[in-house]
């Protein structure tokens, strides 16, 4: 960590150049205060001008290129606002058009058959390639100056307005390098990584990744920073995880008694998948091991964690403690209760459920139940962490659907129990790429449902325009026929609410008539139901009293109705692809046929098709959150932004996966062959580690 009074910590306000209100758009446009912020704020990209293209290679619009030649055919066309102007520039290969629009006095000034370098982006209008608006140069004698990549800042009009643009941004890096030197960045990695990973040293980085001189050096600083960035993390979290898994002392859930083996044998309906039974057995090894579990589970939507969920409760039961399952919504609670109670009915176990819709005489006496021990497994949404709320002996809870949840609100839930924490169990449906994973959870032991329970088929996916809407309905009228159950689901964003929920109840209307009564019967649902009547629809749905559930994303998460096959997606290009999957999800769980449509206007954006693309070829969820975090970016990922963002300021989660491997494999090796840092070479490890200890509390479940 930097000392207070060290340079780097200067207020901007300071540097040659900037002064105080320069300091203040800084601060408020690109939240740089230091002298160390401008030196973390790297150019987003560059320019490189050591390259210097044949006019007949340029072949596509939109192409930067740079070349040399002689100008030549300067003249202007039209007048006042008409006005502009054209030239030629010409090299052994060729002739391409130049083209300004303004600025001309300058451009008058260009000497007619002397030789520029000229920069910009190619535009093909009608077909013939042109150069509008190039910027220009003279030939130097020195060639470094030119030959370089020059770095581009992010600015804003305001900080343009003050001179402080692209340009003006290089300026100020060029005076912070006049002040400081290599002593005042010091190095943070230990010697022998530096030699052995071939690493550039701090100072350096920074020096090459502001000013390179050839590409070389340019990807050498960036990836010792990024490296530096990524290792810091995984040395963070692979410390914690071996910390915990050795010391934090949990409850022993050492053996397997009644209630299990009545379920195994009595009541379990089909046999476990080969995923199913090795997850299990990963989990028992943790909770007899005498040390807490901190457990992520993973699994594709309908993969059957539910079930891993409710063996692991049994076996809690069987040595005698509580088990509590929270989910992030009441629906999701409730089903939940439901097929829980159905699972255990006959094994003489006592299930609870709590919301904030529970109130009265009912919650009293739900919490004195709870409270004595009398409930053994309390199924319920985030009502369950408020503190009225006591167990007897809280040994397991489980989180279902875990990135709803923030890591304050989890936490509360560790204070239930004493004297140790609970072992948790935190489930996802939300497939999370690797990288990511690595990252937000690279403190948590982590288990993979990697396959589906027997006899599924894949969901089949398609996309339709509204043209195609009579021949969905003749399909949806073909599925009902065959019994089947139908969700149509509508996007709902709370910024555009109403507008949102008209559209849900237009459609409604329409498929009324679509539909009529008493042949057909629709339900409708969405967020702003009351509780009651919302599980009055959804029993109607699972009891098939409905054909057609109507819904916004209520029913993202978790529903299980397996007679449903058929998932309609309205304005399938406002959802984006998790969301999309998730939704999907909702059928495809029993033995039939299932199919989802994606229905979008004829305007769709590019994103929108690759999303739409994407969800027609592949019904697996990993494939797809991959998929996601490439389109998206990490940082923009639901579930990072609620669990406390991991802010990278070099690195990037989607694109930097090897480093995130490397630096991971790396810290592994260092802390397993000195757990403590204890050794000198890895005192400057040791120091970060200590004056770091909450840095990963975004990360962190208990
Ligand atoms: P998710 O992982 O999405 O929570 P669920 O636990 O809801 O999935 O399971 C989806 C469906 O698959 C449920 O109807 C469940 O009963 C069923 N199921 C779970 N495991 C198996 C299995 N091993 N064989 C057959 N069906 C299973
Ligand atoms: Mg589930």
């Amino acid at each position: 960590m930097i000392p207070q009074h060290h340079i780097l910590n200067t207020s901007i306000e300071y540097l040659k150049g900037v002064g105080p209100k320069r300091a203040e758009l800084l601060q408020k446009e690109l939240g740089i205060h230091t002298f160390q912020d401008l030196l973390e704020d790297i150019p987003f990209r560059y320019v490189d001008k050591t390259i210097f293209h044949n006019i007949s290679d340029i072949y596509e619009d939109g192409q930067i290129v740079q070349l040399i030649g002689t100008l030549t055919d300067l003249k202007s066309q039209g007048v006042g606002r008409k006005k502009r102007m054209t030239g030629k520039l010409r090299d052994k290969t060729g002739t391409i058009q130049l083209i300004w629009f303004r600025g001309f006095q300058w451009i008058e000034n260009l000497e007619v058959g002397a030789k520029y370098i000229m920069y910009g982006k190619v535009n093909s209008f009608k077909g013939k390639i042109t150069l509008p608006h190039p910027e220009i140069e003279k030939p130097s004698n020195q060639p470094t100056e030119q030959l370089s990549l020059s770095p581009i800042y992010s600015s804003t009009e305001k900080l343009g307005r003050m001179g402080l643009d692209a340009k003006g941004r290089a300026k100020l890096l060029k005076t912070l390098f006049e002040r400081i030197n290599a002593q005042m960045i010091p190095e943070t990695l230990p010697a022998y990584m530096l030699s052995k990973l071939k690493l550039i040293d701090r100072y350096q980085a920074f020096l090459h990744v502001h000013f390179p001189r050839s590409q070389n050096e340019l990807q050498r600083a960036k990836f010792r920073l990024k490296f530096e960035e990524l290792f810091f993390i995984q040395l963070q979290l692979v410390h914690h995880k071996l910390i915990r898994s050795s010391t934090i002392p949990g409850y022993v859930f050492s053996k397997v008694g009644d209630y299990l083996n009545a379920f195994y044998e009595k009541k379990l309906p089909f046999e476990l998948t080969g995923a199913q039974k090795r997850v299990i057995k990963e989990i028992r090894k943790d909770i007899g091991s005498g040390f807490q579990m901190n457990r992520l589970l993973q699994g594709d939507v309908g993969s059957g964690k539910t079930m891993v969920a409710l063996m692991t409760m049994l076996i809690a039961l069987d040595n005698g403690y509580q088990v509590t399952m929270l989910a992030p919504t009441e629906i999701l609670a409730s089903q939940h209760y439901q097929s829980v109670s159905n699972f255990v009915s006959g094994l003489r176990i006592k299930v609870g459920y709590l919301s904030g819709n529970v109130k009265g005489l009912k919650r009293k006496e739900i919490l004195k139940w709870l409270a004595a021990g009398e409930i053994q497994i309390m199924i319920g949404t985030h009502a369950l962490l408020e503190d009225p709320v006591i167990f007897k002996n809280l040994g397991l809870a489980i989180i279902d659907e875990q990135h709803r949840f923030g890591v304050k609100q989890r936490s509360k839930l560790w204070q239930k129990s004493k004297p140790h924490m609970p072992h948790i169990l935190v489930m996802t449906a939300t497939p999370i790429p690797r990288t990511l994973a690595m990252t937000m959870y690279g403190d948590l032991e982590v288990s993979i449902i990697d396959e589906l329970p027997p006899g599924r088929k894949e969901i089949k996916t398609i996309h339709k325009t509204e043209a195609a809407r009579p021949q969905v309905i003749l399909f949806m009228k073909d599925q009902i026929a065959l019994g089947r159950q139908i969700y149509v689901v509508y996007p709902l964003i709370e910024e555009s609410e109403k507008l949102d929920l008209q559209n849900l109840q237009d459609g409604y209307e329409q498929l009324l008539f679509d539909f009529p009564r008493p042949q057909y019967q629709i339900g409708v649902i969405h967020g702003r139901m009351k509780a009651t009547d919302k599980e009055y629809e959804m029993k109607r749905f699972q009891d098939m009293k409905t054909q057609i559930l109507v819904s916004t994303t209520v029913i993202e998460v978790g529903v299980d109705v397996p007679n449903a096959t058929m998932m309609i997606i309205e304005n399938t290009e406002r959802f984006g692809l998790s969301q999309l999957h998730q939704l999907r999800g909702r059928v495809g769980r029993g033995g039939n046929q299932s199919f989802c449509i994606l229905m979008t206007g004829f305007k769709r954006s590019k994103e929108a098709k690759k999303r739409i693309e994407i969800m027609c070829k592949t019904n697996n969820g990993f494939e797809i959150a991959e998929a996601d975090l490439e389109i998206r970016g990490a940082g923009d990922l639901k579930g990072t932004k609620q669990s406390g963002e991991v802010e990278l300021k070099m690195s990037n989660l989607a694109t930097d996966s090897k480093i995130v491997q490397s630096a991971r494999n790396i810290a592994i090796a260092i802390l397993k062959k000195d757990p403590r840092l204890e050794s000198p070479h890895n005192r400057l490890l040791r120091d970060f580690l200590q004056d770091n200890p909450n840095a990963i509390e975004w990360a962190r479940i208990s």
